[in-house]
């Protein structure tokens, strides 16, 4: 049984940078990240560990103990964070670069007179962050949501992703878009993050070659989710995992060749645990089946 990793996957730099904020001994059992970090359980556990302390969202303001706050690499709406200051805290702001692309594109959209729109999941942290502090705006996630615009009477649309999107149901939605009687004009950017365009690109090339796919990765990390649908559209078992213990024996049984990815919030040490494991499954299934034959 072959084992292949894909060639783009794991921790993207937004997040590299924002754990390694987080991490830095300055800060600790001062600190308090408002929001998950990243989409990871083993990191927000490690987070812990180093006394870093955790509150969900800016809604639990009154819960921080602590005089320095974090935000985290999905980023937060200026209101937000002016929300903070207010308070007296101190602000550190790890949001990713690229992320913040994606608050100035819908800003300047809204400057030229485009309705705002994200293709995105509306509860996600990154899209309330980007939408956060515009007076009106469409969060749109597929073909069903167009009723949305039509109620909206808005034929002018702006259009935005939340970056770690799938290219390809982006493009086809903004192409449908673009088709409604209802809409006029469409000016789109595809804020899709480069890290996750790439990570979906080694997926589709190592998809056409496995027999099965190991995904790693938070169960509400939305890139690790897309990472999934991609080998589930291609035919291609797909088994989402967050750690080594996890992985099944069964699922290895007369597979040829396995494939591993990972979403851009899952550390490097995990992937090497999951990888280790496979080794260890495939040698211990292919024992079997010689013995059988
Ligand atoms: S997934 Fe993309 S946008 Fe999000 S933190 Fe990583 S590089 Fe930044």
């Amino acid at each position: 049984m072959k084992v292949s990793l894909a060639s783009a996957m794991g921790t993207c730099f937004g997040v590299q940078d924002a754990i390694n904020l987080a991490m830095s001994p300055e800060f600790s059992n001062e600190l308090t990240i408002v929001g998950q970090l990243v989409h990871n359980p083993q990191v927000s556990e490690s987070l812990k560990q180093n006394g870093v302390s955790l509150v969900p969202g800016i809604e639990d303001i009154d819960k921080i103990q602590t005089k320095k706050v974090m935000i985290t690499a999905h980023g937060a709406a200026e209101k937000t964070k002016k929300r903070l200051y207010e308070a007296g805290f101190t602000v550190y702001d790890a949001s990713c670069p690229l992320v913040m692309r994606v608050h100035q594109t819908i800003k300047s959209l809204v400057a030229k007179g485009y309705f705002p729109v994200v293709i995105g999941q509306k509860d996600h942290v990154e899209v309330k962050g980007i939408v956060g502090d515009l007076d009106d705006h469409l969060v749109i996630n597929n073909e069903t949501d167009f009723q949305k615009i039509k109620s909206s009477g808005n034929r002018r649309l702006g259009i935005v992703t939340q970056t770690t999107q799938q290219r390809d149901k982006v493009e086809a939605l903004v192409e449908k878009i673009r088709g409604l009687e209802y809409v006029d004009d469409v000016a789109f950017v595809n804020t899709i993050c480069q890290p996750t365009h790439d990570r979906q690109l080694a997926v589709h090339e190592l998809a056409d070659q496995v027999d099965l796919m190991i995904v790693i990765g938070g169960y509400n990390s939305s890139n690790t989710k897309k990472l999934v649908h991609v080998c589930d559209e291609k035919g291609i078992e797909a088994h989402h995992i967050e750690s080594f213990d996890q992985l099944h024996k069964e699922w290895f049984i007369n597979k040829q060749h396995v494939g591993i990815t990972a979403g851009t919030s899952t550390p490097e040490n995990v992937i090497n645990e999951v990888h280790t494991k496979i080794l260890e499954i495939a040698k211990d299934v292919e024992g079997q089946t010689s013995l059988a034959s």
